[in-house]
């Protein structure tokens, strides 16, 4: 049992018990026709979850990013995938802190109430990879509007989610003064825009994520849309990575501990040779190197949240949470499926499933190398290799 178990135990079990309704047959059914978690959403949406960081002035429960953490490990310990939600937990954060009054009004009840979906935000582009200053998207000033072409890729959820957080160049490249300048932020409400400009086409691909590659041509996206100043958009996304990354590390931990507990249970019925699986040392060791492994990473990821939420400077800590809690869960998904031995791939133990989701973390939404790359140069101080 983790030693942090017991942190905000209402929430744990309150999500615990909803995530007890939609047992392996829901996530496996649902994996199987590669089709999006209607009904879990809807759930988690209904029992407010989904509106947990929203303030309470605004209709939500204004928890604060270590509670909201809880939800997202409870997601993926219970054995479903929290890619379907996790997205309106993190693009929170660039509306909450740098949006304006009249957006925060305009949006935040309808998002709390469950009449809207901020599910997505398109970063990624397909030139420019994780070298985000060098996106091509160009939003254009024209009076009141902005005229926006370009190409995202990887945007997740825009197919279930009605506003999408965009970030684009407002100044070249070529004329910024440097290149985390001239990006900006605008929130894409997809109602108004498909169809006029915007075209989304699905990604197939490893874990049943909604994705999707999306095209702008001369999208029009009113001033009042924009999120904050023109010109400092890359510093508010930043901002809001670092939650998500505290996030996705929580559910990275909750992938760790069910690939544990499913790994000891199996190793303790599964009888070969007359003996348990599991009273073998080779069997035993490395599900014991996975538990030690996943506690540790939840260690640095409570530390990254209770930085995030003094408002104080956590991008070390949230890139080494994400970090530690990825390459756990990715241990522990290696040594659970090891202890199935060929059970592990069959997919009504829902092994093989877990290991693909629990793999996509060590890329997105940012790869091991850009990482270690940060804690080498920015808290390291080794010199700067890009
Ligand atoms: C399922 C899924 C969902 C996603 N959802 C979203 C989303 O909702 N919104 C969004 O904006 N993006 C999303 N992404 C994109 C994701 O954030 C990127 O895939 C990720 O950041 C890596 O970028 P890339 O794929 O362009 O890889 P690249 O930048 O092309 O890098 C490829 C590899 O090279 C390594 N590399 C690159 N440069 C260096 C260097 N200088 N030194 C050492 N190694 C280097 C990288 O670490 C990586 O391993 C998603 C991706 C996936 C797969």
């Amino acid at each position: 049992m983790s030693s942090h178990a017991a942190d905000h135990p209402e929430i744990r079990d309150a999500v615990r018990a909803l995530c007890a309704t939609f047992g392996s047959a829901y996530w496996q059914r649902i994996d199987e026709a590669r089709a999006y978690p209607e009904e879990f959403v809807d759930a988690l949406t209904r029992a407010g979850w989904m509106a947990a960081l929203i303030p309470e002035q605004y209709g939500g429960s204004g928890l604060s990013l270590a509670e909201a953490t809880v939800i997202m490990e409870e997601v993926t310990r219970s054995g479903g995938n929290a890619g379907c939600c996790h997205g309106q937990m993190y693009n929170m954060n660039t509306l909450l802190r740098h949006g304006s009054e009249a957006q925060k009004r305009k949006y935040l009840p309808q998002i709390a109430a469950g009449d809207l979906r901020l599910q997505a935000m398109g970063v990624t582009e397909p030139s420019a990879g994780t070298d985000t200053g060098s996106i091509k998207t160009l939003a254009v000033r024209k009076g009141d509007r902005y005229v926006v072409n370009g190409q995202k890729v990887w945007t997740s959820r825009l197919q279930h989610s009605e506003l999408m957080i965009l970030l684009a160049r407002t100044t070249p490249l070529a004329d910024a003064r440097k290149k985390t300048d001239g990006m900006s932020v605008f929130l894409v409400d997809k109602r108004e825009a498909l169809g006029r400009g915007l075209t989304m086409r699905p990604i197939r691909n490893m874990v049943n994520h909604e994705t999707n590659e999306v095209f702008f041509d001369n999208l029009e996206i009113p001033v009042e849309n924009r999120i904050g100043e023109e010109g400092h958009g890359f510093r508010y996304i930043l901002d809001g990575l670092n939650a998500e990354r505290i996030l996705i590390a929580a559910e990275c931990i909750g992938d760790g501990h069910w690939f544990v507990e499913r790994a000891a249970k199996y190793a303790k019925d599964r009888v070969v040779f007359g003996r348990p699986i599991g009273q073998n040392q080779g069997v035993q060791f490395p599900i014991a190197e996975a538990y030690m492994e996943v506690e540790a990473a939840d260690l640095m990821r409570w530390k990254a949240a209770a930085l995030y939420d003094a408002n104080k400077p956590c991008g070390a800590e949230a890139n080494m949470a994400k970090h530690l809690a990825a390459k756990a869960a990715w241990e522990a998904a290696n040594a659970c499926l090891q202890t199935h031995g060929g059970f592990g791939f069959a997919a009504e133990y829902d092994v093989e499933r877990k290991f693909r989701e629990s793999r996509l973390y060590l890329v997105a939404p940012i790869s091991t190398n850009l990482i270690l790359s940060y804690i080498a140069e920015h808290v390291l101080g080794l010199p700067r290799s890009f």
